[in-house]
């Protein structure tokens, strides 16, 4: 497999790194904080076309690669990963509607949110039913050629902010096969019955949004219906094999920001009369970092090579999320503690990339479900 980037994947990437170094720095504490999500910063994102670039440039995208987006979500990511989880999700859902939208559905639903003026989210979890997807109980009703939909949607990222997520609803409970049940309906924010309570106190990326959403008797006309009713488990199985891949570089990123930071900061700070990066105990540790975090980079690039060309493989996506959700975590530990007390506190970014860096070992399936998948497939293969 060829990992070798075009030059304007290299280009791209640059860019990404230069936007992420000139605008974060000035927001990433404050934002993390205050629990802030960046609108102004995510504006300024779409402008430079950092925001849905995977999107049909007739959808106002920029028409690139997973790959390529992977690239992004890496350099914004070791610059901070609260504000890149607020940016790298303005899109989030749009790739099942890319997947399964019809032409209107893809021109009402995908038009403004390469531009940020539209933001989107995708409702799966619920309070019962985190990773037992197919135990999603919230309900939608056929009513004449409405949905009406009651529920609870918990975690949701970009919950208060977004205009319309892409839901897993129940629409057939007698099903005899409960991954025969759920639908994906497109539900608007602006829906009468429709509330979002932004969730509070979350440990890391605190700039990135996230609610629980109550739906109370949601009228949701037929047209917003994705795909073929009954489907929706199967859907949302194949959105996460591209969605895990997006967690996994985040990770990835995590990670290369950890050893950078570890890096300056170990031949910066002296003891003994001498930096730091001279004992042997502390290149040990930038070694299993750096061959980690490299190991983790080269499955997320082919993870993401493998849905580009049409053909993603579930447990390529699964082991690269799983090890580089690992990897981000460990480096921040290890990154931590190589700064020392000074990394304890908050005046150093090596304590909020610690806190941020968990998420990625438990959204998109936690990290457990992930080897669930990768052992499925590998007894598959004798079986
Ligand atoms: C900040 C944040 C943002 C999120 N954004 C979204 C979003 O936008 N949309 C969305 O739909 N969801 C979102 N989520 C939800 C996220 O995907 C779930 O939290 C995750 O899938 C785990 O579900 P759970 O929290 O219900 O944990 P549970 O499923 O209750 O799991 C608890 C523990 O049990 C383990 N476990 C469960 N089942 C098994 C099993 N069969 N075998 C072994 N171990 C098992 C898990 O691995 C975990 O360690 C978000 C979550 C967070 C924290």
């Amino acid at each position: 497999m060829d990992f070798e980037l075009s030059p304007q994947q290299e280009q791209i990437k640059k860019a990404a790194r230069q936007f992420a170094e000139e605008h974060f720095p000035d927001h990433a504490r404050e934002m993390d904080e205050e629990e802030a999500y960046p609108h102004e910063l995510v504006q300024r994102a779409a402008k430079q076309g950092f925001v849905g670039a995977t999107l049909p440039q007739e959808y106002g995208g920029a028409g690139v690669d997973l790959l390529t987006s992977v690239l992004v979500a890496e350099e914004f990511n070791a610059v901070d990963p609260g504000l890149a989880g607020a940016i790298g999700s303005v899109d989030f859902g749009t790739e099942a509607i890319l997947q399964l939208g019809t032409e209107d559905q893809q021109q009402r639903f995908l038009s403004g949110v390469a531009e940020a003026e539209t933001i989107t989210g995708a409702a799966i979890s619920e309070p019962e039913a985190g990773s037992d997807v197919a135990g999603a109980t919230c309900r939608a009703e056929r009513d004449g050629d409405e949905f009406v939909v009651n529920g609870t949607k918990m975690w949701i990222t970009n919950g208060t902010v977004l205009d319309h997520m892409v839901t897993l609803v129940m629409t057939d409970p007698e099903a005899e096969d409960r991954h025969d049940r759920h639908s994906l309906l497109v539900i608007p924010s602006e829906a009468e019955g429709f509330t979002a309570n932004k969730i509070t106190g979350k440990l890391g990326i605190r700039a990135s949004d996230t609610a629980e959403i109550q739906l109370d008797d949601v009228r949701v006309p037929e047209e917003n219906l994705l795909g073929e009713p009954g489907e929706g488990f199967g859907y949302i199985m194949s959105f996460f094999n591209e969605a895990r891949i997006g967690v996994a570089a985040q990770g990835v990123g995590i990670a290369k920001g950890c050893i950078e930071m570890a890096r300056d900061y170990a031949t910066q700070r002296r003891q003994f009369g001498q930096p730091i990066a001279n004992f042997q105990a502390i290149q040990f540790k930038l070694a299993e970092m750096a061959t980690k975090a490299e190991a983790a980079r080269l499955m997320t690039y082919k993870a993401a090579r493998h849905c580009d060309e049409g053909q993603p493989v579930p447990e390529m996506s699964s082991k690269a999320k799983w090890y580089a959700g690992e990897t981000a975590v460990e480096c921040a530990d290890e990154c931590v503690q190589i700064h020392g007390g000074s990394g304890y506190v908050k005046e150093m970014d090596a304590e909020r990339f610690y806190r941020d860096a968990k998420i990625t070992e438990v959204y998109e399936g936690t990290k457990e479900i992930h080897k669930l998948i990768i052992a499925r497939g590998l007894l598959d293969q004798i079986g």
